[in-house]
């Protein structure tokens, strides 16, 4: 029995979670090679039992998407790590078997419906959906979808410089799930300044994570969103804005991005929708003098 996941409404547009998996492996120190210890004991009260597990100390993190109804589209905010991949160095990720499929179809939509895919970055957790494994060959998910990201990210991983023993993670994922969404015609690029998309949509440049990271706005009836993307894997980000996860390519960047996003979501009361933060991965940030808390909506 797949239970359907809240959805919030902005306006005439919805915006639901599609799960993929939960993951409690990470952590503190291993995510955040900043991570304080002495942070533990004042954020205990809101980690455990729902952000960290009691038992073992590691964060739990949630890997899913976000579909998207607008008044004339079916939209995916990123499309997590997909079944089947080949990422022998990155065990969280290999041969996977989930049922995010089934999970969106109960959620009432069916590849073939999908008609826009947003992607924040094309790392392994982000682009893994765009394919599927039939009959030993990678085809497009979402038949009559258009895949839009940054210019930058293809310029990017497509290139074998990015694919070296050090860079493990994108091992094999631009080849394997975004490359033949080129090959089909279904990729769009966006300029990396960002700029507005479709009615509802601005992607916002929020560089560092990746090299052409965004952050995507929704603007529906007065009412704003923004799509975070791995601006932060966990609230305790929040907190701490100054850590970078182990994951941050540019980190100079990563940080001021990160900031720009908090600033942003405090001042403007916007929703922030999470890739990787448990519990329902939405809610709102206020600020705490030089720091930020979070809370679930
Ligand atoms: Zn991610």
């Amino acid at each position: 029995m797949i239970h359907p996941n809240k959805t919030y409404r902005l306006g005439d547009v919805t915006v639901t979670r599609i799960d993929e998996m939960r993951l409690n492996v990470a952590t503190p120190a291993f995510l955040y090679p900043g991570w304080d210890p002495a942070e533990l004991d004042p954020n205990l009260h809101w980690l455990t039992p729902r952000n960290m597990d009691e038992a073992t100390g590691n964060l739990i993190q949630s890997v899913h998407t976000w579909l998207v109804r607008t008044r004339h589209h079916t939209i995916l905010i990123d499309t997590a790590s997909g079944n089947d991949k080949e990422r022998p160095g990155n065990p969280i990720f290999h041969h996977l078997n989930t049922p995010y499929l089934q999970r969106l179809a109960a959620a009432g939509v069916q590849p073939e419906d999908v008609d826009y895919v947003l992607h924040t970055h094309l790392h392994v957790d982000h682009c893994g959906w765009n394919t599927r494994l039939v009959d030993g060959r990678w085809i497009p998910t979402f038949p009559n979808a258009q895949h839009v990201f940054a210019r930058a990210e293809e310029d990017y991983y497509s290139s074998p410089a990015s694919h070296n023993e050090v860079n493990v993670p994108s091992f094999g994922v631009f080849e394997d799930s975004v490359a033949p969404i080129v090959a089909a015609g279904q990729a769009e690029r966006v300029d990396n300044e960002g700029g507005e998309y479709l009615d509802n949509f601005t992607f916002r440049p929020t560089k560092g994570h990746s090299i052409g990271h965004m952050s995507i706005e929704l603007r529906s009836s007065g009412q704003q969103a923004l799509f975070t993307g791995d601006v932060m894997h966990h609230p305790l980000q929040v907190v701490r804005p100054d850590w970078n996860s182990v994951f941050c390519e540019w980190q100079d960047d990563a940080r001021v991005s990160r900031r720009w996003v908090l600033e942003q979501g405090a001042e403007r009361n916007l929703l922030l929708f999470t890739p990787h933060f448990a519990e329902t991965s939405a809610g709102y940030v206020t600020r705490q003098g030089d720091r930020f808390a979070w809370r679930y909506e």
